[in-house]
């Protein structure tokens, strides 16, 4: 049966890199009708923190990857020590003061990497390196092989042995991490051999890159995954955009749920060369997910958001708030993209182009504007076909055209340059507001 494993250190946010690690694990062990266990790697007792390691947690909730099984190394610290003592018992590691070393002695080591084939590593070139980096000589002024650290001289144990213990113990069979992680690979596989334990199979993932190449930082979505959140993005759409990632469902298909991702997920289909992060795309898979909701679902998800600007209350009329989403959700990224795109409607106090306004708004449309106003004021019932139809007839009337009079409308009513259908935003908007805005915006 397989067993896969996601282990984070919770001395940081979960960002996009273990966010996608996390959930090729997830795939994977769902798709063999396997066992996911989530393992908090939190030996570091200075760098990890309580805050990091609840983040975690909930973004992992958030995204949806439900674990079957979950650990923290804190409280098996006992055990490591057991087996490095057993190791010092049978000779294969030494004590030098609070720390214990696994000797290394040279030889050839081979990994199959179910995506990368075989990677073969000489242990002799682990060398023994001083605080510059320059490696420490011996009497005859040899290199030497550098043992592997198993406790740390503080007592505390090293990650790459807590880890081999581990993914040994709880019988993970597929290790599937990030490519940063090969060189440990062999080290962890020297500890296999000492304790006599078998290796599981291991996967590493391509890195993540930026799209100007390098490796990806704070500018191009190394944030939390929390952060995701905050601005509006869908987990549903998160996760689908992470899969792309390294994998792809095949048939130029882009767009998955998770449920049939599990259906076609194999480890072995995932890519060698390094993903590319793009924003763009991220925020293309969003807006799909967006689009593929419900006017009502929208409101929901917004809801917050909406309440604690001030936009709405609880008397706000939730058909004329379904009108606003259903013009709007086709057309945004983000949820917090329909706060910046719609605030005329909840406010005066919204947004203006300068620029736009300046270019518009001039003073030579006063009578024009006028003149619109007192036809606005006399239509019936205030729909958008109406006023459409109102505008034109204007139009005509004094031997302009639409396009001259469209924008200056739009900056009037919404302070924007751009938007939908302006007939439809000024029957939401109502008479009266479109009446008020005309007026004050020529004074
Ligand atoms: N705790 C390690 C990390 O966060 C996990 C490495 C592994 O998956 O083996 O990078």
């Amino acid at each position: 049966m397989v067993k896969a494993r996601f282990a984070p250190s919770p001395t940081g946010f979960l960002h996009i890199g273990g966010a996608r690690t996390a959930l090729f694990n997830y795939l994977y062990a769902r798709a063999q009708k396997g066992v996911f266990v989530l393992r908090i790697e939190d030996t570091d007792r200075v760098r990890s923190k309580k805050e990091y390691e609840e983040e975690i947690l909930s973004s992992m909730k958030w995204l949806g990857m439900d674990w079957d099984e979950l650990y923290y190394q804190t409280d098996r610290f006992d055990l490591y020590k057991e087996y490095a003592e057993k190791l010092i018992n049978e000779g294969k590691a030494y004590k030098d003061g609070e720390a214990v070393l696994l000797k290394v002695n040279s030889e050839e080591i081979k990994i199959y990497d179910i995506i990368r084939g075989e990677i073969t590593f000489d242990t002799s070139n682990f060398i023994l390196r001083d605080e510059n980096n320059k490696p420490v000589l011996d009497k005859e002024g040899n290199t030497q092989l550098k043992d592997e650290v198993l406790i740390k001289s503080d007592g505390s144990p090293a990650y790459s042995f807590c880890c081999a213990i581990d993914d040994a113990l709880m019988e993970i069979t597929h290790v599937i991490r990030g490519e940063d992680h090969i060189s440990n690979t062999p080290k962890q596989i020297l500890i296999y051999q000492a304790l006599g334990l078998k290796p599981p199979k291991y996967a590493h993932l391509p890195l993540i890159m930026g799209e100007d190449g390098s490796r990806l930082s704070k500018r191009f979505g190394a944030v939390a995954v929390s952060d995701y959140k905050l601005k509006g993005y869908l987990p549903d759409a998160l996760d689908n955009y992470l899969m792309l990632l390294g994998w792809s469902p095949g048939n130029n298909q882009e767009i998955i749920t998770i449920e049939n991702a599990i259906k076609k997920f194999s480890i072995k289909k995932v890519n060698n060369s390094a993903a590319i992060f793009s924003m763009d795309k991220l925020n293309w898979v969003n807006s799909e997910y967006l689009k593929q909701k419900s006017v009502d679902q929208v409101i929901e998800l917004l809801e917050e958001r909406l309440k604690s600007k001030g936009f709405i209350d609880d008397d706000t009329d939730n058909d004329w708030l379904g009108k606003i989403v259903d013009l709007y959700k086709g057309r945004i990224s983000t949820l917090n993209d329909f706060l910046e795109w719609t605030d005329f409607f909840f406010t005066d106090n919204y947004e203006v182009d300068q620029d736009a306004a300046q270019k518009h708004l001039v003073t030579k449309l006063k009578d024009v504007f006028s003149q619109l106003t007192d036809s606005f004021e006399g239509v019936e019932t205030f729909s958008a076909e109406n006023v459409e139809k109102t505008f034109k007839e204007k139009v005509t009337a004094l031997q302009l055209k639409s396009s001259d009079l469209i924008h200056p409308l739009r900056v009037a009513l919404t302070g924007k340059a751009v938007g939908p259908s302006l007939f439809h935003i000024a029957a939401i908007l109502g008479q009266k507001r479109v009446v008020e805005r005309l007026k004050k915006s020529l004074p």
